[in-house]
């Protein structure tokens, strides 16, 4: 799954696809763009 690291906003997204949209949540003007972040699922065998 994808972070904004600016947020903190968390998105599922399907393995395979793209970065997630730019669109995907609203920022203020002050906090910048969207900067997605990829975080691995924390799974131990
Ligand atoms: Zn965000």
């Amino acid at each position: 799954m994808y972070r904004c690291i600016v947020c903190g906003d968390e998105i599922g997204i399907a393995k395979g696809h793209a970065l997630p949209p730019q669109n995907h949540h609203q920022h203020a003007v002050s906090q910048g763009p969207i900067r997605w972040q990829l975080t691995v699922c924390a799974v131990q065998r």
